[in-house]
């Protein structure tokens, strides 16, 4: 049968106390010793022993204080050696149970913590969790990435890291309202990123208030990068802008000159010169439509090119003999030079005599009355074709180079309309090289000439 602790205990009393009589008697009765003395002796041979049982008696508990401050400093990983059928065996069992209970939750809350670390890593908007008092309790890799934010940053308020008087306001009337809210922000610490940043408080669980959204734990922002969206939503502003004040000229004209006609003047003699000017402004119309239609085309998804092995020389005699008349007309002399007859690039005809039409235009518009244009072709490297078309015309100023192959982007408009230019057929260019997967961009030096140059894929011959 096994003792329990208190029995052992009391056992143990008994044994010290009769231990202490029977040296205490024995000193007395067969040494002869006085009582004092004999009872001195027996406290003094006593004392080690009872300090041993006391040893033995209270290894279990010392075992147990270790493992339960094992435990407290997150330590208690390793079960205890104590296998007692007593109450200390089973308090050693219930502080293990409980070991093992605290170890499956600590597992489990960083396995969660993992997994909520890994999914708030692989969104790509940008994360930021506030605690009630509004301090920063963590941001994800996104949002350090797009605003820059410094390793540590853990418990400051984002008034101090992100610097937007705001987004603390809006952040903190979440955290008091509960109420979402969504801002539109401009941040000057991002490159002047624009962001949409929708905001969400965390309610308090109803185990921590008794009631679900009495009080909140903090509040969650969201931050979505639009910088591109906004640029683009630009980009088709100004693009209908332009096309609206682009049309907008001709048609005014059409209409004057069709309502002078229709109120008498179809019967006098300028009535001819009218409808001529009705004409010109219908076909600058057209050409506009045209190459509006022609930029839509390229850029729609649909937009597949019929790619084939085209000899350059072709491509450019072809072009040259649409612009035949208007050469002959400024006197102008071509020549085309160094462009090897068996050098070949990779695309579709259509769109890349319409490139050779519209530089080789803009080279006669541009160009001087008798002046020469000179076109001419190399292989470069192992992959690309490089075509340019020289003028020795007005030249571009520089600050206008990088523009130019901007939609409705002219030098001077009033020539550019003046020489039935709409402003579209740089761009027209630009697009087309680049569905090729080449490159454009040109040279000049104001009042001497300009040189455009376009690389296009090489046609091996097989
Ligand atoms: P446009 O129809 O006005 O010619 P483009 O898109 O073809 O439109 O060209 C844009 C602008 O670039 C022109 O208005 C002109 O100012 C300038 N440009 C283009 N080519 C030349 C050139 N060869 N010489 C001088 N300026 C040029």
């Amino acid at each position: 049968m096994r003792l329990r602790f208190g029995g052992r205990l009391a056992i143990s009393f008994l044994f010290l106390l009769a231990l202490f009589l029977l040296i205490q008697s024995y000193l007395i009765h067969s040494l002869k010793k006085p009582f004092l003395l004999s009872s001195f002796v027996g406290v003094l041979i006593v004392l080690p022993v009872a300090y041993l049982i006391f040893r033995f008696m209270t290894q279990p508990i010392r075992v147990i204080t270790e493992l339960a401050n094992r435990i407290a400093s997150g330590n208690g990983t390793k079960g205890l050696p104590l296998h007692r059928e007593d109450e200390l065996g089973r308090l050693a069992k219930a502080i293990d149970e409980m070991r093992l209970q605290l170890q499956r939750k600590i597992e489990e809350i960083s396995e969660e913590k993992d997994y909520l670390q890994a999914l708030l890593g692989g969104i790509m908007e940008g994360v930021l969790v506030i605690d009630a008092k509004g301090r920063i309790v963590m941001v994800n890799q996104a949002l350090r990435q797009l605003l820059s934010l410094p390793p540590g940053i853990e418990m400051r308020t984002p008034i101090e890291v992100i610097r937007n008087a705001e987004l603390e306001e809006t952040l903190q009337r979440v955290v008091q309202s509960g109420k979402g809210a969504t801002l539109e922000l401009v941040l000057p610490s991002a490159q002047e990123k624009t962001f949409e940043v929708n905001v969400v408080g965390i309610p308090s669980s109803p185990a921590e208030t008794g009631k679900e959204d009495e009080t909140r734990r903090g509040a969650i922002a969201l931050f979505h990068d639009i910088t591109r969206l906004k640029e683009l939503e630009k980009i088709r502003q100004d693009f209908v802008a332009n096309v609206s004040h682009e049309l907008r000229t001709p048609l005014t004209t059409i209409k004057g000159y069709a309502e002078t006609l229709l109120e008498g003047a179809l019967k006098e003699e300028v009535a001819y010169q009218f409808v001529q000017v009705i004409k010109k402004h219908s076909d600058r119309l057209e050409k506009i439509v045209q190459d509006l239609l022609m930029l839509s085309k390229i850029e729609s998804r649909q937009f597949r090119l019929q790619m084939e092995p085209l000899s350059v020389l072709d491509l450019v005699n072809s072009a040259l003999s649409f612009l035949r008349e208007a050469i002959d007309k400024k006197m102008m002399t071509v020549s085309v030079e160094h462009i090897p007859p068996a050098l070949q690039v990779c695309g579709d005809q259509k769109y890349l005599e319409q490139v050779l039409i519209n530089l080789l235009d803009n080279a006669v518009k541009y160009g001087r009355d008798g002046g020469k244009i000179f076109v001419s072709a190399n292989q470069k490297g192992q992959e690309e074709v490089e075509i340019s078309v020289k003028d020795d015309g007005i030249g571009i100023p520089k600050e206008d180079l990088s523009r130019i192959f901007e939609r409705f982007y002219r030098v001077d408009k009033g020539r550019s309309n003046e020489l039935g230019g709409t402003g579209l057929g740089l761009s027209i260019v630009k697009h087309i090289v680049q569905a090729h997967g080449g490159r454009v961009w040109a040279e000049s030096q104001p009042g001497q000439g300009s040189t455009f140059y376009v690389t296009l894929p090489l046609h091996f011959p097989s």
